[in-house]
C-alpha cells in the first residue's frame, strides 16, 4: 500500500528527482532531468508529455528502477527504488521478445521468477495471451507477427507478472496510426479492468489526451514539470469528440512555447553544460505540435 493523504494513495513518487549523465568520451555532462516532483496515485493513469529528448524515459527508468537518481528520491509504494522489479511491469517502444521462443513461451519466460510449476505457467501465459487476443497465436514466433501484435505480447508478457504499475515509454509510437488506435482502446480497456496505476510516456498530444486521467508536460532541463493538467473527459472518450479535440488544443498551446532538445548531431543542446554555459536550442520543426 502507498502512502495516504488525505485517502489518496500515491503508489509512484519523484521528490526533487534529478539524473545527470556523464558521457565519458566527451566528459560532458548532460542534466537529464533537474528538480522533478510528480506524484501518481493508485489505479490513476497518467501521461508525461513533452518534446523528444526533455527526459521523459530517463524519468520512466527511474521509476522502473533501472537508474538511480543523482539526487532527490523516488519512491514506488512508499519505498526509495533501488532496482527493477516485478511490481513494476515496463512496456518499451519496440517490443524485445526472444525471436527464437513463441508468443506462449516469451510469456511464460518472464513468468519463470514467480510460478516454478510449468503447468501454471502455461496456463497464465494462455490467459493473459487471450486478455490481448492472441491466444491463437500462442505458437507463433516473433517474425511471423505484425508490429502490433508483438506489442501486443510484450504487453501480455508484462500484465502475466501482475504489476502493481504498468510504466509504458511510447509504447505504441512505432505503429501505424490505426493499429495505434486500436492498442489504445485495448489498453484502456485492460486498464479499466484489471485497474493498475499507470505512467505512459508519449511526445503525442492527442494520445495523451485521449488515454491519460492527468497529463504531466516535461519541459527540458533546466526546466521541471510546467504543467500538470487533469483530463475530466468522461470514459469512454471519443477520440473524434469536440472535448476531446478541444483538450489536444489546448494543450498544444503548453507545448508550442517550449523549446526542443532534438539537435543536429555534434550541436549542444540545452541542459548540456560542457563548460557550465547554456546554449538556447533550436526549435524542431513542429510537426508533432501540429492540429490533427
Ligand atoms: P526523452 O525520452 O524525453 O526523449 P531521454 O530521457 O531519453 O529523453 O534523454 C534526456 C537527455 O538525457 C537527452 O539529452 C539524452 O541525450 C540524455 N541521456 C539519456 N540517457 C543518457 C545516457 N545513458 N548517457 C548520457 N546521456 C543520456
Ligand atoms: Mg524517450
Amino acid at each position: 500500500m502507498g502512502p495516504r493523504t488525505h485517502g489518496v494513495i500515491h503508489v509512484i513518487q519523484l521528490q526533487h528527482a534529478a539524473k545527470v549523465f556523464r558521457n565519458e568520451e566527451t566528459r560532458q555532462h548532460v542534466q537529464a532531468l533537474e528538480d522533478v516532483s510528480l506524484e501518481v496515485e493508485e489505479n490513476e493513469f497518467v501521461c508525461l508529455l513533452g518534446p523528444s529528448g526533455c527526459g521523459k524515459s530517463t524519468l520512466l527508468n527511474l521509476v522502473a528502477g533501472f537508474e538511480r537518481p543523482t539526487t532527490g528520491r523516488v519512491l514506488f509504494e512508499r519505498r526509495p527504488v533501488t532496482g527493477p522489479g516485478p511490481d513494476r511491469g515496463v512496456v518499451f517502444q519496440e517490443p524485445t521478445l526472444f525471436p527464437w521462443l513463441t508468443c506462449a513461451q516469451n510469456v511464460e519466460f518472464g513468468l519463470r521468477s514467480l510460478c516454478r510449476d510449468a503447468g501454471d505457467r502455461r496456463q497464465i501465459a494462455h490467459r493473459f495471451l487471450t486478455l490481448v487476443g492472441l491466444d491463437s497465436f500462442a505458437r507463433a514466433r516473433p517474425h511471423q507477427l505484425s508490429g502490433g501484435m508483438k506489442q501486443r505480447v510484450a504487453l501480455a508478457r508484462v500484465l502475466a507478472l501482475n504489476p502493481r504499475a504498468l510504466l509504458m515509454d511510447e509504447p505504441f509510437g512505432a505503429l501505424d496510426a490505426q493499429t495505434r488506435d486500436r492498442l489504445q482502446d485495448e489498453l484502456l480497456r485492460i486498464w479499466e479492468t484489471h485497474r493498475k496505476t499507470v505512467l505512459f510516456v508519449t511526445h503525442n498530444v492527442e494520445e495523451s489526451v485521449y488515454l491519460a486521467d492527468r497529463v504531466a508536460v516535461l519541459a527540458p532541463a533546466p526546466d521541471s514539470i510546467i504543467a500538470d493538467v487533469p483530463i475530466s473527459i468522461s470514459r469512454p472518450r471519443d477520440r473524434y469528440s469536440n472535448e476531446v479535440r478541444e483538450a489536444t488544443m489546448a494543450l498544444m498551446r503548453v507545448l508550442a512555447d517550449l523549446p526542443c532538445c532534438v539537435l543536429p548531431s555534434g550541436a549542444s543542446q540545452r541542459g548540456v553544460h560542457a563548460s557550465g554555459a547554456f546554449e538556447t536550442p533550436q526549435r524542431e520543426e513542429p510537426h508533432e505540435w501540429s492540429m490533427p
